[in-house]
């Protein structure tokens, strides 16, 4: 085992610590959260450390980063490669060809692209609705803040019937960043309480999945009902650049 490894090794022992001892908390099971390990603007090796430690769900945010990455990783085909950043509809091509969820879908045109490419391809891809539970202007996502802003949301939802290659499993948010990470809590169960009011609007989308939670807020994302987790720098260390988005 060599050093990256041992490295990443130790990092996944704490964070599999911390999860269990959120999970405890609200009597959740371990098979209840998925761990999506952020490999963004982090080196193939460490991606190819971690799937060595068992880690087999990797998020990534920019689509032609991603593509050299897996060119360069053979014969690891149980990867299950998670597109989580903001999506130029440019970009749809490889995010079609190449990975296996959409979390940060947002935008019809997006849709509108992926849906024939995919078809192409004879593919269904599972797919989350990105909410902006904070209503910053910086951060992608739909705008949710009470009223009208649901009411875009079903609209859009609504829409999603016209793109049958698109499965739509849930939501992801990536609230307002914080010191102290109870901070982010009611973000989590604005984005938990909006997927039940989902849940009952449209009864024929299968509503499973609450992407929600980062190295610094995972916990508390936990607790608030998430069932997976985006976990970068607390697992793969520091990155080779961060701030882009
Ligand atoms: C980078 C990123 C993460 C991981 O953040 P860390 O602080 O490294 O855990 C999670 N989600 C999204 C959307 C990201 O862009």
């Amino acid at each position: 085992m060599n050093r990256i490894q041992e490295n990443i090794r130790d990092n996944l022992s704490r964070v599999e610590e911390k999860i269990l001892r959120a999970l405890n908390k609200c009597d959740r099971q371990r098979s209840d959260v998925s761990l999506i390990v952020v490999s963004k603007a982090q080196p193939v090796e460490k991606i190819i450390a971690a799937y060595q430690c068992g880690i087999r769900n990797f998020g990534e945010n920019y689509p032609e980063e991603t593509a050299e990455k897996m060119a360069q990783i053979i014969g690891k085909n149980d990867i299950v490669w998670h597109m989580i950043g903001h999506l130029q509809s440019r970009k749809a091509r490889i995010v079609a060809a190449s990975f296996h969820v959409l979390h940060s879908l947002d935008a019809v045109r997006t849709a509108e692209k992926l849906e024939p490419l995919l078809a192409e391809i004879d593919k269904n891809l599972p797919v989350l609705i990105e909410i902006n539970t904070g209503g910053e202007e910086s951060k992608s996502g739909l705008d949710y803040r009470a009223g009208a802003g649901e009411a875009a949301i079903e609209l859009f939802v609504d829409s999603m019937k016209n793109y049958p290659h698109l499965e739509i499993k849930g939501l992801m948010t990536m609230p307002p960043l914080w010191e102290q990470p109870e901070k982010a809590r009611p973000y989590f169960q604005r984005l938990r309480l909006l997927m039940e009011n989902l849940k009952e609007k449209f009864p024929s989308v299968s509503w499973q999945e609450l992407s929600m939670g980062t190295s610094g807020d995972f916990e508390t994302a936990i607790e608030e009902g998430a069932t997976m987790i985006r976990i970068g720098q607390a697992v793969l260390g520091d990155r080779a650049y961060s701030n882009r988005q």
